[in-house]
């Protein structure tokens, strides 16, 4: 994409430092539609993918539930595509983590580590991340048996014996996808409802790999190098006991990204950003969508319509106050 040279800061600013109409931060389904929609819109969007190129859908073996693909779509092939669409009308991805925001005057300066940008618009897609247990092992084990992500490391555990924590939707999913490898799964709930869906409550009931454990928490995840078992309490009665497994896999909700916008957005108790309808944030001109302010839906659908509106709503923005 060319780069128009008036749009170069200069000596004010710091040299490596670019001026954009549009800033997205996050690349999952809410940032690649934003991109999308602010590239239609003739806005040049640039997008600072963060660590994860395509977010957490891109973590997801088989997406079953977007509108458009009957059969069900890869999560990383899903995010190519948006990457592509959002491309085509001129957006522009730039593999960056960014480092500190000042959202106290326009333009925002966002500071990543290659570059600096100054927008005139900000965007924040920047997601969510896995909740870990915080108890003993899990950490010293993360890589060595203890996981977040069944389609990354499920391939490990051929013929092996899993355990995934969790009564969510993901915990489910995760739980059917480690079928495929694993000899058996056996899913540690803490307490007898799952939260999950019906049907992917159903599918997990008829598969006879998956068993349960129920009104149960893992206190410790215990191996030698690798992870040979985690120790169990009833949350009801107090029993405790030790099983034997090769591999733990946690799915115990989220946490959005957003410590980088404390004190300068407003957040919910929870660290959720706040929007109202239009997707506008507490400070004008910066916008958010997606998990980082969603902790209703977290549906690909979802986030990649309020990334759309965001942009939308960013457009109207710029026509109001810099034309
Ligand atoms: P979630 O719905 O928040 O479920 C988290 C699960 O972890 C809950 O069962 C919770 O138990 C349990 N948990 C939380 N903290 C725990 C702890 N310290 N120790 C043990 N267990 C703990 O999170 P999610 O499953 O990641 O789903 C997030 C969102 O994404 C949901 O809205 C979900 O519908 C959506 N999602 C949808 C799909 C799909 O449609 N196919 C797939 C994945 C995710 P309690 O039940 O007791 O609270």
């Amino acid at each position: 994409m060319e780069f128009d040279s008036k749009d170069v800061l200069d000596s004010s600013s710091q040299a490596n430092s670019e001026r954009v109409k549009v800033l997205v931060l996050g690349s999952g389904p809410a940032g690649m539609a934003a991109a999308l929609y602010a590239a239609r819109a003739e806005l040049n969007p640039v997008v600072i993918t963060g660590m994860d190129m395509g977010g957490q859908a891109a973590t997801t073996f088989s997406i079953e539930n977007y509108p458009g693909f009957p059969d069900g779509v890869g999560g990383q092939q899903l995010g190519e595509l948006f990457q592509k669409q959002a491309e085509r009308f001129g957006a522009r991805f730039e593999f960056d983590v960014v480092t500190s925001v000042d959202l106290s005057k326009r333009p925002f300066k966002v500071a990543a580590y290659n570059k600096e940008f100054l927008a005139e618009t900000l965007i924040i897609t920047t997601g969510a991340s896995p909740n870990h247990l915080n108890v003993p092992g899990e950490t010293e084990y993360t890589g060595h048996g203890v996981s977040y992500c069944a389609t990354c490391d499920g391939w490990f555990f051929k013929e092996k014996r899993l355990v995934v924590v969790g009564g969510g939707d993901s915990a489910l999913e995760e739980a059917l996808f480690l079928t495929r490898y694993a000899s058996s799964v056996t899913i540690i709930h803490r307490r007898t409802a799952l939260r999950a869906g019906a049907i992917l409550q159903n599918r997990v009931r008829e598969n006879p790999k998956v068993d349960f454990i129920w009104d149960t928490v893992v206190t410790r995840v215990n191996g030698n190098g690798v992870v040979k078992a985690v120790s169990l309490e009833n949350v009801k009665t107090g029993e405790t006991s030790e099983l034997p497994v090769d591999g733990v896999f946690i799915f115990v909700g989220h946490t959005p990204n957003t410590s980088l916008f404390k004190g300068q957005l407003e957040l919910e108790e929870r660290g959720y950003i706040v929007t109202d309808a239009l997707m506008r944030t507490s400070v004008p001109g910066v916008f958010a969508g997606g998990e980082a302010s969603d902790p209703h839906f977290r549906q690909v659908v979802t986030s990649a319509g309020m990334g759309a509106a965001a942009a939308i709503q960013a457009t109207h923005f710029l026509e109001e106050n810099y034309q």
